[in-house]
């Protein structure tokens, strides 16, 4: 527990700061600042610092990036992460685009939920937004549903004048894959072009927007995930929604339950602060377990974020881990 009273059960790791896409929010243009290769943590310092995070009461952990999987051990990791004990659900965020080939064996290693970044179901729009093919991304979401994850979730950033009209045709996929979608608002998280006042549009306009085609009901005991967002069933298709508003939920950081590692093993207890301790450091000079400097990141934990007051990031999302 927090000096607030929050209860901190939740790690977030960056497994690799790079990407097969580039995304306009996420990834700066011609971004150099990559972590060194050897600055990354290895499977096993990662599986190492789980295992100290399990021992304070850490039951909940999410592989990110960065594209996850990218890295050509991201189902050992997954598997020495699951086989830690006290480990209660694992899961992974990724772009999807390699997800077709993996997901076979990220569900056999332990892996129980994966959430998808889906901006468009427009092939051009996503070439637009992403970098990247849609195709690829919608190959893996029917390989994750195939092979039956605990929960499948859609993740999308919401931009203005860029993918409004998404909404209704992502609404209505989510629905016939029975897949919680959550809308996400833009955050101050990498420095993009991207990131400007024109762009953001807030969770209170998104929601009027789908109000004005059904109803949305609020579904306070509803959580697929441990994540903050606040769910709603939209009907009449019964998708399940996400709202993620960290910038005009002015409640958002009151339930906040986790801790993010970043690419180079260093616990960040905000995302949207930058303060942060080493763990993989002490950990290279022989240090046994990173237990202490756990309980300092949780006892640090700062109440808010400070999106909302001039934060400009020093390094990109992808580090950090999203
Ligand atoms: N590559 C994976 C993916 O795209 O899901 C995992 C890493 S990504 C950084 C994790 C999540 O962060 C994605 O859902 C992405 O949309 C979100 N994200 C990235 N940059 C963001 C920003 N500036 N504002 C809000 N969400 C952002
Ligand atoms: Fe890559 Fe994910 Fe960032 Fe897009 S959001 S650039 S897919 S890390």
């Amino acid at each position: 527990m927090d000096a607030l009273g929050r209860i901190i059960d939740y790690l977030r790791i960056s497994v690799t700061d790079r990407c097969n896409e580039r995304c306009l929010y996420c990834m700066p243009e011609r971004y150099k600042g990559w972590a060194q290769r050897s600055d990354h943590m290895t499977a096993n310092e990662i599986v190492q610092i789980a295992h100290s995070a399990t021992t304070l009461g850490f039951r909940k952990f999410r592989l990110t990036g960065g594209e996850p999987l990218l890295r050509h051990d991201i189902v050992d990791i997954a598997k020495g992460l699951w086989e830690l004990p006290g480990v209660q659900t694992l899961g992974i965020s990724t772009n999807g685009t390699r997800l077709s080939a993996l997901a076979e064996d990220l569900k056999q290693a332990g892996v129980r939920s994966i959430n998808v970044s889906l901006d468009t179901l427009d092939a051009t729009r996503y070439r637009t937004i992403t970098g990247g093919d849609l195709n690829q991304a919608l190959e893996g979401i029917e390989a994750a549903l195939s092979v039956g994850f605990e929960v499948i979730k859609l993740n999308c950033v919401l931009m203005r004048g860029v993918n409004e009209e998404d909404i209704l045709p992502l609404i209505d996929f989510a629905a016939k894959g029975g897949m919680p979608l959550r809308f996400i608002e833009l955050m101050p998280l990498s420095r993009t072009d991207a990131l400007n006042e024109s762009n953001f549009l807030s969770i209170g306009e998104i929601m009027r927007h789908i109000q004005l085609h059904g109803n949305l009901l609020s579904l306070p005991g509803y959580q697929p995930g441990h994540g903050p967002a606040r769910y709603y069933e939209f009907q009449p298709s019964g998708a399940k929604l996400g709202f993620i508003g960290a910038l005009t939920n002015p409640h958002f950081c009151e339930s906040c339950n986790k801790l993010r590692l970043t690419v180079d093993g260093k616990l960040r207890p905000c995302l949207g602060r930058h303060g942060e301790i080493d763990l993989l450091t002490p950990l290279r000079l022989g240090a046994t377990d990173s237990e202490t400097l756990l309980r300092t990141a949780i006892a640090n934990k700062p109440e808010n974020h400070e999106f909302s007051d001039c934060y400009t990031p020093w390094r990109p999302m992808t580090a950090i881990g999203g």
